[in-house]
């Protein structure tokens, strides 16, 4: 067989993406490889590929349970035998596993880096015959990395203990020039074929929205997705999540949550709904998504800037997998900024203070995520120059190229905050100044008789989240100062006399709003959603999610194409010899009984 009928035979697709074939081809020829492509890119059958045309058995070192687990699925639903070796087994199932491995009856084993050097795997792996080895999320081999694993590092010396060397691989997402290094010398990687890919990812829409009410615009911007879609939610805090969560539950939103204090039944059931897409929106910390390969995520949406544009791009990456157009939205508000500083600073553990150089390089990349939610040029640009690459001056589609905000003239408003601020006499912070002109019945207010201050609910038409927002801008744009000795009090500027002098006016960049309130669309009643069905049937009866049955993308070509045999149906990219064997019929007949009825 060769490597094009392999991909369409077990994956159904007609052509290669950017970077795959050299890949394989090196790999095939018995040259390590090193790949650096972004989430997405495909970077699974550069190995898997390899593992079916090699023979023998290819062993796949990867860190997460879950990812293994979806992983496996997959090659068996197209054909490939595969099987995963970690502690989610009995150790039955584990020994029979093993001996099925030594007999040669798969063709890809996953195992977690832990059990490399254990005994038994050793002895088994010694006697095996192993023509590749490879390491996904290669990455976790450097302390520079963000996930590193101290077992990655067992991955050499684990090689060394084999008979034969195998042809090694190693992939990633993620790397800077430190991590590459580490990649390549504490593998063991020897004169590697490197392919680095292009960051740019075309079918995701970035863009940054400054809203006035972050839970409002979030609303919104799942209202623009069907129900049916799913999405992520990314928040900075466990206690952010949870809030938000509720919310959307409350509001009727198929939502469900995920974050590192959860017990772990919790999170597994969670993200397993969020998997098989019994619910949709999953609400979470960047402890989610590491093991997601979930192709249909339709958005991901940042509910506060995260601490840097390396996480910003890998979680913002985990949309649109499948290729389909898809949404990454950061919603961004001042404040997120003090957030982020503040857990820098406070991120030592027990206590102890941090490396000042260390946060001194964070703080650096925070800024850097800081001024990617404030420029008014291209995201995409600013994201690939950030990343090392060249990029054109406008991409078109994203939300500054297509002018997707306002700048808005909000003197008015500051005037009734600045005014306030220097009629208590600069005694006071943000929320006392903030409950005054919302015109709050709080006892603290009557206290200090700020219920008789003429600026008493001069805003009472805004939130509180607006307020502050506002308050934050002035701040950060220097016509207020926070005296941070003692109390945060707020105090008035030069700047800030000049407005309320009339002197000077105050812009802010918001979100536009649109003309009319969303409806929220739902896909029922369309092929498209008819076929959803059945793969969800026959996903719950496999046990597999349901794009391990077939993408997103494929069910739509399938919709929009509606092939009437099976040559029709092999021609769509997705549909291979075992799943057209296995589901062809299932799906040609759904087909023709959705025409039969309209
Ligand atoms: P990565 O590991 O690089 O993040 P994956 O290997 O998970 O990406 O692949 C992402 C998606 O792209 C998967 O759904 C996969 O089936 C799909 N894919 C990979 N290669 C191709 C191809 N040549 N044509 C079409 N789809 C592909
Ligand atoms: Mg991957």
């Amino acid at each position: 067989m060769d490597k094009l009928t392999a991909l369409k035979t077990y994956f159904g697709y007609d052509s290669f993406r950017e970077g795959q074939e050299e890949l394989i081809d090196a790999l095939c020829a018995g040259r390590d490889v090193f790949g650096v492509m972004p989430t997405g890119a495909g970077k699974s059958l550069c190995y898997q590929i390899p593992a079916v045309l090699l023979g023998g058995i290819t062993l796949v070192v990867s860190p997460l349970i879950s990812l293994m687990k979806d992983q496996v699925g997959a090659l068996n639903q197209a054909g490939i035998r595969a099987c995963y070796l970690n502690s989610s087994l009995s150790y039955r199932q584990y020994r029979l596993a093993l001996q099925y491995a030594a007999e040669g009856k798969y063709r890809i084993a996953y195992v977690a880096p832990e059990r490399l050097l254990t005994p038994e795997f050793l002895a088994f792996a010694q006697s095996a015959d192993i023509r590749l080895l490879c390491v996904d999320e290669a990455h976790c081999v450097s302390q520079w990395g963000h996930d590193f694993r101290p077992a990655y590092l067992d991955i050499a010396r684990f090689v060394e203990l084999l008979p034969k060397r195998p042809t090694m691989a190693a992939f990633t997402a993620t790397a800077t020039r430190a991590v590459r290094k580490d990649i390549l010398k504490l593998l063991g990687l020897t004169q590697p074929m490197l392919k680095t890919t292009g960051f740019d990812r075309k079918n995701l829409h970035f863009s940054v929205i400054t809203p006035p009410d972050k839970y409002r615009a979030l609303k919104r911007q799942i209202d623009r997705h069907a129900e049916e879609d799913s999405g992520i939610v990314y928040c900075l805090t466990r206690k952010a999540v949870e809030e938000v969560c509720e919310q959307l539950v409350a509001d009727g939103y198929s939502a469900t949550r995920y974050h590192a204090g959860l017990e772990d039944t919790e999170r597994g059931q969670n993200q397993d709904d969020f998997r098989f897409d019994r619910k949709k929106i999953m609400v979470a910390t960047n402890a989610f998504g590491m093991g997601i390969d979930k192709s249909n995520v339709r958005y991901v949406i940042h509910y506060h800037m995260p601490k840097n544009m390396e996480s910003y791009y890998q979680e913002a990456g985990r949309a649109g997998r499948d290729g389909l157009p898809s949404d990454c939205v950061l919603l961004f508000a001042e404040r997120d900024v003090a957030i982020g500083r503040f857990i820098i600073e406070h991120a030592g553990e027990d206590g102890e203070p941090r490396d000042p150089e260390r946060v001194a390089q964070e703080i650096d990349l925070l800024m850097k995520m800081e001024s990617y939610c404030k420029t008014t040029d291209c995201l995409r640009a600013y994201i690939l120059r950030y990343f090392g690459e060249d990029a054109p001056e406008e991409c078109g589609a994203c939300s500054n190229c297509e002018g997707d905000f306002v700048v808005a003239d909000v003197t008015d408003r500051a005037e009734k905050i600045l005014g306030c601020v220097t009629t208590c006499r600069e005694r006071f912070g943000a929320g006392v100044i903030a409950d005054t002109v919302r015109g709050s019945s709080s006892q603290k207010l009557k206290l200090n008789r700020m219920d008789k201050n003429p600026y008493y609910a001069a805003l009472c038409t805004e939130t509180d989240e607006q307020i502050h927002a506002l308050i934050d801008h002035l701040c950060v744009r220097g016509y207020l100062t926070r005296d941070t000795e003692g109390l945060p009090v707020l105090r008035l500027t030069a700047r800030g006399t000049d407005v309320l002098n009339g002197i000077e006016r105050v812009t802010m960049r918001t979100e536009k709003m649109p003309e009319r309130p969303i409806a929220r669309k739902s896909l029922r009643g369309t092929l498209f959603e008819t076929l959803r069905v059945l793969r969800l049937e026959l996903a719950k009866r496999e046990f597999v999610p349901p794009y391990a049955v077939f993408s997103d993308n494929t069910l739509q070509q399938m919709s929009e194409k509606r092939p009437h045999d099976e040559d029709e149906l092999l021609a769509i990219s997705g549909v291979g010899q075992t799943k057209l064997k296995k589901y062809g019929k299932l799906f040609l007949d759904a087909i023709r009984n959705f025409e039969d009825e309209i």
